[in-house]
């Protein structure tokens, strides 16, 4: 009898054991998961100053953001061995110069995750001497994820000095080329958060931000405050505002954008939290708020994002590429942005957004006032004395 409970007692402390291990490996998969997908150490092209690495991220956070996968690369492939020694390192720095372009395979919204390769997740660079990207995060917006320390503190994805750069009301004839121009010189990717109605108003100048490889969300149609009357007290016309936004700035881009939404001067009132939850579209408040729209001088604007940034170290940084001051401010701090070493992080959507027909139909009604003004403008109007 006193054997045969030994014998149970030792069968039953195995089986707790094993159990255990088990139970322990299932709570380490999720992260170990986001790590391996970030395990490459690519080939450093552009000096920069080191930067605290992080490790592994609590596991919520891995459920939203994670690397945008990529082709490989002869540098990220070269890489390779050094980043199984080191497993949990995680991808920092742009690729070689004169490494393919995988842009297109960086920006694609849905990626299979089987082509997930041990690959460098930032785009090259060939601008001698430019910043690049560091990384191209992949953000999946299920369930409405919301960002920006200013309002909300759970996913804190950058690392110390990584910032992205967010540019809000446009597009804007002369202002937002000028932001494209600027981030093209420093093979830099930020997100334009459009308003719909000027995105009607400018089409062609969203398909420029789109063909030049950056995340688009939306800023409502026409720039309402939504915590005010009569949106406060009518969640239809909230949403009509919402979604006229989007179903807009979709139409103007006449391709995928994404399901990234800020609110206009950040009020963010609950229930349309929550109805963005439902249509699974990630809110952006911020980390950084330049106040760059109160102000003239291009000087002025980087003082601003400089200043804060030196205080906060990083984040996700809120201009206007409506505004002309921050236009004409961005390659200068772009350059003062390298010259601290910070570095320039993407945000990718996992998946597009999906807009309702309801509000496309809305939409098109709109337009029927324009339905005549189909042919290009320089065919219409055409300077036939002065300059
Ligand atoms: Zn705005």
């Amino acid at each position: 009898m006193r054997v045969l409970i030994i014998v149970v007692a030792a069968l039953a402390t195995l089986g707790l054991a094993a159990f255990g291990v088990v139970a322990a490996q299932r709570a380490v998969q999720p992260a170990n998961a986001v790590v391996a997908e970030q395990a490459v150490k690519p080939a450093v092209a552009v000096a920069a100053p080191p930067v605290s690495e992080k490790l592994a991220q609590p596991s919520i956070q891995a459920a939203v953001v994670a690397p945008a996968a990529t082709a490989p690369t002869p540098a990220a492939a070269a890489a390779a061995p050094a980043a199984a020694a080191e497993p949990t390192r995680l991808a920092q720095n742009s690729a070689a110069p004169n490494a393919p372009a995988t842009a297109g395979a960086a920006l694609a919204n849905a990626t299979p995750p089987g082509s997930r390769a041990a690959a460098n997740n930032a785009p090259a660079c060939d601008k001698p001497g430019a910043m690049g990207l560091a990384r191209v995060v992949q953000i999946d917006t299920t369930g409405g994820p919301a960002f920006g320390f200013e309002h909300f503190k759970q996913y804190d994805f950058l690392r110390e000095h990584e910032v992205v750069l967010t540019f809000d009301d446009g597009p804007w004839p002369e202002n937002t080329p000028a932001v494209l121009k600027a981030l093209a010189d420093q093979c830099l990717k930020a997100t334009f958060f459009e308003i719909g109605e000027h995105a009607t108003w400018h089409p062609e100048i969203s398909k420029m931000v789109a063909a030049a490889g950056m995340t688009i969300g939306s800023h409502t149609w026409s720039h309402k405050d939504l915590a005010r009357n009569p949106y406060a007290s009518d969640i239809e016309q909230a949403k009509q505002e919402i979604e006229m936004g989007v179903s807009a700035v979709h139409a103007a881009v006449d391709g995928p954008i994404a399901p990234f939404f800020r609110f206009p001067d950040l009020q963010q009132p609950p229930v349309l939290l929550a109805y963005l939850a439902q249509r699974n579209i990630a809110t952006f408040s911020t980390d950084i708020d330049s106040f760059d729209f109160k102000m003239r001088r291009p000087e002025q604007v980087i003082k601003s994002v400089m200043s804060k940034l030196e205080k906060r170290g990083k984040g996700i940084v809120l201009m206007h590429d409506f505004q002309h001051a921050t236009a004409e401010a961005l390659p200068e701090l772009l350059r003062q942005l390298q010259a601290a070493g910070f570095k320039v992080v993407h945000m990718v959507p996992k998946a597009p957004v999906t807009t309702i027909a309801k509000y496309d139909d809305m939409l098109r009604a709109q337009d029927k006032m324009s339905a005549n003004n189909t042919r290009p403008e320089s065919s219409v109007v055409r300077t036939i004395s002065g300059n």
